[in-house]
């Protein structure tokens, strides 16, 4: 099951970049494995994906210690700065940092492995009070104060859309995220690039695709729905 539904993720991708042309290759699908056992990923490794999600940095790093190392592993919730040490040299990008302090202590732990961190900074496009996150006029501030951090590269944005049925209300937030991030590149702000817009789910990765999405995060339409009362 979980081999067939990449497939079809990967095929909904493929026609989402075909329907606005975009080059299929401009994007990654990071299968977000958080609450599935390691079997899971096992199996997902038969296929070509080697980009893996989690939102918990101790679920985050018991995986990397018994998977293969070529896996690239994507620190995508909430991170808690007590817990930034333990993710040293085992994420490949940090998609939620969201405030000077959070980045403090991730230069902090970096620098004392001589180590740069990629992180993407994370953007509450909806307004939602649930979520976390800085607002689209936060943005470019937040950006400035973090790019002078030797240890770490701004790659660019991510933001969590609002959940829904119908993807199309979604829309305007990708679109809007994708201004933003056209906007802050044009800033030309030295240590910052604005190639990566990580951005939609199960329910709305189709249209984050057809605005411009280079990283799509996709969890149930891959490992199926999560139990979190195990
Ligand atoms: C859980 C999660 C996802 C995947 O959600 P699905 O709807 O299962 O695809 C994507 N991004 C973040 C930040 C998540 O926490």
């Amino acid at each position: 099951m979980i081999l067939e539904n990449i497939k079809q993720v990967q095929k909904n991708i493929a026609e989402a970049c075909l329907r606005v042309g975009r080059n299929p290759e401009e994007v990654t699908l990071i299968a977000v494995s958080k609450t599935k056992p390691v079997s899971d990923i096992q199996e997902a490794l038969k296929s070509d994906i080697l980009d893996y999600g989690e939102n918990k940095v101790q679920e985050l790093a018991e995986k990397y210690d018994c998977l293969p190392k070529n896996i690239r592993w994507h620190m995508i919730g909430h991170l808690q700065r007590n817990k930034v040490k333990y993710l040293v040299g085992k994420t490949c990008l940090i998609h939620s940092v969201d405030s000077v302090r959070l980045a403090e202590q991730i230069e902090k732990e970096f620098a004392k492995k001589d180590l740069t961190a990629d992180v993407l900074i994370e953007v509450n496009m909806a307004k939602e009070e649930s979520k976390f996150g800085i607002t689209a006029g936060e943005t470019e501030d937040l950006i400035r104060s973090i790019s002078v951090f030797p240890h770490i590269r701004i790659r660019g944005l991510m933001t969590i859309a609002p959940y829904t049925d119908n993807p199309e209300t979604n829309r305007v937030f990708f679109r809007n995220m994708k201004k933003l991030s056209v906007d802050i590149s044009s800033k030309n702000i030295d240590n910052v690039s604005m190639d990566v817009l990580s951005m939609g789910m199960t329910g709305d990765y189709q249209v984050a695709v057809e605005e411009g999405a280079t990283l799509v995060r996709v969890g149930t339409g891959i490992f199926g729905e999560r139990n979190y009362n195990i």
